[in-house]
């Protein structure tokens, strides 16, 4: 792990709705715990999209990517912004890795070869399982951190660049598959339009999402562990849906993401602290278990193939 600073502050811009451009909003939580800095979200007057306003700018995302605090905060002590220990999970995204692969092949005839992108991969896991499988799996990531790692650790070359502007020449792909990334992107409908230009006809996006108002988000209000410096917009489930849809893709199924989990994660995502030093004390911070995430989905994007 080379991150070079432990906790990056961040600068922060004036914005509009991240999905539908509307500039009137209300005023949803701010929250101050964080020491990227106070966090504010509003909620969209036209789409009901929560969003950070101002929101960190480019040069801050880029920063709290390379930091210490984004990759492991047990080590810092802090609160959970990025991830609690991401090293340590790798266990869990191979078994989620195993699932979503077999999920995404059940969607096309039986035994045909993918050629399969996944952005913002991390260390390459699904990547990695889908090549050992014979499909044409490619991964890219901004991050050098996660591209140095999957070297090391599978032996596999990510493309180290944005996803947005990389430039794929004549390459396109049957699957593109972005998960736990959307919410962290600062125009959800960009990756949309790039996935759509990429896409052979018939071709999925696949795109998994925290979604606003479920139970959990309505229970725990700003408490809730979405809310936390990385996270710039989070969408309503239909409205999510629907711009997707005017970018002309046509929906082939939305469902309820079903994640493999350790215990430790878990209430890390509870951020319930006494309950991480519990799952620590009875050594069973490792142990995982498959559950329905709460207010999380998954919606599979398909490119219509106009010669059918
Ligand atoms: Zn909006």
């Amino acid at each position: 792990m080379t991150a070079q600073i432990e906790v990056n502050t961040f600068h922060f811009v004036p914005t509009e709705c991240n999905l539908c451009g509307e500039t009137k909003s209300k005023e949803r939580y701010t929250i101050s715990k964080f020491k990227q800095g106070e966090l504010h979200y509003v909620t969209c007057d036209n789409c009901g999209t929560a969003y950070q306003n101002p929101m960190p700018d480019q040069a801050s995302m880029q920063a709290f990517y390379h930091s210490q605090n984004f990759f492991n905060c047990t080590s810092t002590g802090d609160e959970l912004t990025g991830y609690r220990d991401y090293d340590a999970e790798e266990a869990t995204r191979q078994a989620n890795a195993r699932k979503r692969l077999k999920e995404i092949e059940a969607l096309f005839p039986k035994g045909k070869k993918l050629r399969l992108l996944k952005v913002a991969c991390g260390y390459g896991t699904l990547v990695n399982l889908a090549q050992t499988k014979g499909h044409d799996a490619q991964g890219i990531d901004f991050s050098e951190t996660m591209v140095e790692g999957a070297k090391q650790r599978y032996g596999i070359d990510l493309i180290h660049d944005d996803f947005l502007t990389h430039d794929f020449g004549d390459e396109t792909f049957d699957v593109i598959l972005l998960y736990g990334a959307i919410n962290n992107f600062l125009r959800p409908l960009d990756v949309a339009r790039r996935a759509f230009s990429l896409l052979n006809p018939g071709g999925l996006y696949v795109v998994n999402h925290v979604w606003l108002n479920s139970f959990p988000e309505r229970l725990m209000g700003q408490r809730y562990w979405i809310y936390r410096p990385p996270i710039l917009g989070l969408f309503p489930r239909q409205a999510f849906i629907d711009y997707h849809l005017k970018q002309g893709f046509a929906l082939a199924q939305a469902k309820r993401d079903v994640q493999y989990m350790t215990f430790d994660k878990f209430f890390g995502y509870l951020q319930f602290r006494p309950l991480i030093r519990l799952a620590d004390m009875l050594r069973i911070s490792r142990l995982g278990f498959t559950i329905p995430v709460p207010g999380y989905d998954r919606v599979f994007l398909r490119k219509p193939d106009e010669s059918t």
